[in-house]
């Protein structure tokens, strides 16, 4: 049995401020809240007495320490008190280059520290019109994942790049058929057992309006919500629907 999760994604926003966004989200439903905030707010949002909410972080180096002027490790997301960590991210992929073996050895970074992996993969734009997106797919899991996935190290979130921010949505159809596929790579793999246990969730421009029947897919067992996850009363509702999709 999946326990079904909605995942906000604030990206380059969030300040002290917007605690109250997080306070004001609905309690006590049978569905896990994430959020992964910047890391200015991961040790406040985890501090913060009035927030039931599950925190991540949005990226980490491979490595635990060192040199690298800017970036952020797993170790230290896991010292601020987060859970989870958002890797492979498209924005990181296009904006820094990030290749699949990268990616991959973030995941043995952040597994090294015990965090929950939310691997992002989906396909652009030209390969949605090219209709290369399984083979894209297929290409990012085997690149990206390392040995020893499991239902309580990762999450895969499918985000269609052309999906983000846009507006624009796959066909019902076209989510059920990617995220099928997705469960079927992840079966040959790693087995039917814990390809069963892993949770698959669906992002790009999901919001209110369009939450019911994106949860009503099968195999789609959550959300991974950036624009609309910045306000309660958006992801607010979201998470009303997830819940209520039972
Ligand atoms: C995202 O960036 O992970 C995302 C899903 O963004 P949005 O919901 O704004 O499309």
């Amino acid at each position: 049995m999946r326990r079904k999760l909605a995942a906000g994604n604030w990206k380059m926003n969030g300040l002290s401020t917007d605690m109250g966004e997080v306070a004001a989200l609905p309690t006590s439903l049978g569905v896990e809240v994430l959020i992964c905030p910047p890391a200015t707010l991961i040790d406040r949002m985890v501090r913060d007495p009035n927030t039931f909410v599950q925190v991540g972080g949005q990226d980490c180096h491979p490595n635990p320490n060192g040199a690298h002027t800017g970036d952020i490790s797993a170790q230290m997301i896991a010292d601020a008190g987060a859970s989870h960590v958002i890797l492979g991210h498209s924005e990181r992929r296009q904006d820094h280059g990030e290749t699949d073996a990268l990616v991959r050895s973030k995941i043995d970074a952040a597994w090294s520290m015990s965090l929950v992996a939310v691997l992002c993969i989906g396909e652009t734009e030209a390969q949605y019109q090219a209709g290369e997106t399984l083979d894209v797919l297929r290409t990012q899991l085997a690149g990206s994942l390392p040995d020893g996935a499991a239902p309580g190290n990762l999450v895969i979130a499918y985000e269609p790049v052309w999906a983000i921010g846009t507006g624009l949505v796959p066909a019902m159809a076209e989510i059920e058929a990617v995220h099928g596929f997705i469960r079927t790579e992840l079966a040959t793999r790693f087995g039917t057992d814990t390809a069963d246990g892993i949770r698959l969730l669906y992002g790009g421009s999901v919001k209110p309006g369009n939450a019911d029947e994106i949860f009503a897919v099968p195999d789609v067992d959550g959300a991974l919500v950036g624009g609309a996850s910045l306000k309660a009363a958006d992801f607010g509702a979201i998470i009303t629907a997830l819940d209520a999709a039972g």
